[in-house]
């Protein structure tokens, strides 16, 4: 699930320019995972009548496991766009 092509299909281009280079992506996926707790915080406590702590904890959870593929893949897509300004 975490492995990812080494160059672009398309282009060719390398992705990895130094070991670690993807180091940066966690704090891009850092930023998901917020946005991805306060939202789910959010509907809980305006459509689901602020439920139990336990609710709210179980539900952030869940919701971060299931969205972690693509917070995985969109924190370095994301990444690279930041690096590859030219
Ligand atoms: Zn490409």
């Amino acid at each position: 699930m975490a492995s990812m092509h080494a160059n672009c299909p398309s282009c060719n281009l390398k992705y990895e320019k130094e070991p670690g280079n993807f180091y940066g992506a966690m704090y891009v996926s850092y930023g998901i995972s917020t946005g991805i707790f306060l939202v789910t915080a959010f509907v809980l406590y305006y459509f689901f009548n602020d439920p139990a702590l336990n609710v709210y904890l179980i539900s952030i959870l869940l919701v971060a496991l299931i969205l972690f593929p693509f917070n995985f893949r969109y924190s370095r897509v994301i990444f690279l766009y930041l690096i590859w300004k030219s």
